[in-house]
């Protein structure tokens, strides 16, 4: 049925351009052992603060929301036209191209696993040691090839290079991630895409940690595949995306047996549908689904003012870190790469752990410590023959909730730390 197309454009907040979007919460304050102070947000790679745009966009999905695809009443058609709306612009965000299937999923762990049960039986995956968990082990039912952690990113392209000649097959997928949530390190998609392709291989990309900070462009990249997380990309929890090429999709397993996924159901059998409905089994999350396209919208009019914005904090945690003796910056490819703001960092003789703590409890800044769900990197990272150094780091990242106090505030505690041990 025809949907009211007109009522639709109300879900389209137009922020103000070039100036920086406003997220939900950004004036929070938090107890600490010094007294109530500011919340120091320096933790955006796990999961970003919703923007100002998507809480508007949702209190108004909310009012009116009925059954996506599934009624003739006005509300289902306005809230059906609403969710393919939310599809046709993450398909703008994403760059994506004609007859490219853009696929809500949960996460992009969730998108993997869609990806993961379309792929023809019998591919090969080929996947860097490098990667983030949820990239990295998906593929267990395929036979793959995991390529050591690379040290520079020539090394990188010679030892995929190396294995997808060693490795023929009819189907193959190399699995690469845009940004890395250890390092903040930018790998240059288009070239690893070209190389693939010239070894007639198809390339998947985890941009999770890209999708906040950086264009993420399956056109420009020439990439067959990419993922990313709404609640890293200043929408709340519970919708991702999968986008790319159809011809995989539309023929694979769907993600999930049910209503939605068929096109006739009969007792000769099942006729799936095809399209991104294949793999959207059950009622969709479309609250979820409005919240990550409003917030697409909002990134991408703001694209330069964020880049501008994390840049130059970027800049001033690095330097202020590489001031305070002790502390190592982690890195895989070196200082002078290309990187959003995620900065992981040992302190010499501080249990990563304990730092965090002292961080949240005294100063009231959010970090995160560990191994970050990247256990093969950060070990080869931290790598100590003598056992002297900490197994772990801390992470800060950086964002739209994060202030300029607030990473003042994170290198003055750290070198607070290292000189005066508190
Ligand atoms: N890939 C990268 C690079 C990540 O940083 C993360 C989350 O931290 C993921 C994948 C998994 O994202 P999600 O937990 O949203 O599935």
């Amino acid at each position: 049925s025809p949907a009211p197309a007109v009522r639709t454009r109300a879900l389209h907040v137009v922020p103000e351009a070039r100036s920086l979007p406003p997220v939900v919460g950004a004036g929070l304050r938090v107890p600490t052992l010094r007294g109530e102070t500011a919340y120091a947000n320096l933790d955006h790679a796990a999961s970003t603060p919703a923007l100002e745009t998507v809480k508007a966009a949702v209190d108004r999905a909310l009012e009116t929301y009925s059954s996506v695809h599934r009624g003739a009443g006005f509300a289902s058609r306005l809230t059906s036209a609403w969710y393919e709306q939310a599809r046709a612009e993450v398909a703008e965000f994403v760059g994506a191209r004609e007859g490219d299937s853009v696929v809500f999923t949960r996460t992009t762990t969730d998108s993997w696993a869609v990806l993961g049960k379309a792929l023809p039986s019998r591919t090969t995956v080929f996947v860097f040691g490098s990667e983030h968990h949820s990239t990295l082990l998906p593929w267990g039912r395929f036979r793959t090839v995991r390529l050591p952690v690379p040290r520079t990113l020539d090394d990188a392209y010679a030892l995929l290079d190396e294995a997808l000649s060693e490795h023929p097959s009819r189907h193959r997928l190399v699995v690469i991630t845009a940004a890395s949530n250890v390092t903040g390190e930018v790998w240059p998609v288009a070239r690893f895409a070209g190389l693939a392709h010239t070894h007639g291989a198809r390339i998947a990309v985890d941009a999770a940690q890209l999708s906040a900070h950086r264009r993420i462009d399956l056109a420009a990249w020439d990439a067959d595949y990419v993922a990313f997380s709404g609640h890293k990309t200043y929408a709340p929890y519970g919708a991702g995306v999968l986008a790319g090429r159809s011809d995989w999709l539309d023929a694979g397993t769907p993600y999930l047996f049910g209503g939605g996924a068929t096109r006739s159901v009969s007792e000769e059998g099942t006729t799936w549908a095809t399209g991104p409905a294949r793999h959207e089994g059950g009622s969709p999350n479309v609250i979820g689904a409005i919240a990550l396209a409003a917030a697409c919208a909002t990134i991408r009019r703001h694209a330069e003012a964020i880049e501008d914005h994390e840049t130059r904090l970027l800049d001033r945690l690095r330097s202020g870190l590489a001031d305070v003796p002790g502390v190592e910056v982690l890195s895989i490819f070196g200082d002078d790469s290309d990187r959003v703001g995620v900065v992981a960092f040992t302190v010499d003789g501080w249990d990563s752990a304990l730092v965090s703590q002292v961080l949240s409890v005294e100063h009231g800044i959010g970090v995160r410590d560990g191994k970050f769900c990247a256990h093969l990197l950060v070990d080869e990272l931290l790598e100590d023959p003598w056992g002297e150094r900490p197994d772990t780091a801390v992470r800060a990242s950086i964002g739209l909730g994060t202030t300029v106090e607030g990473v003042g505030r994170l290198v003055s505690a750290v070198a607070g730390l290292v000189e005066h041990g508190t």
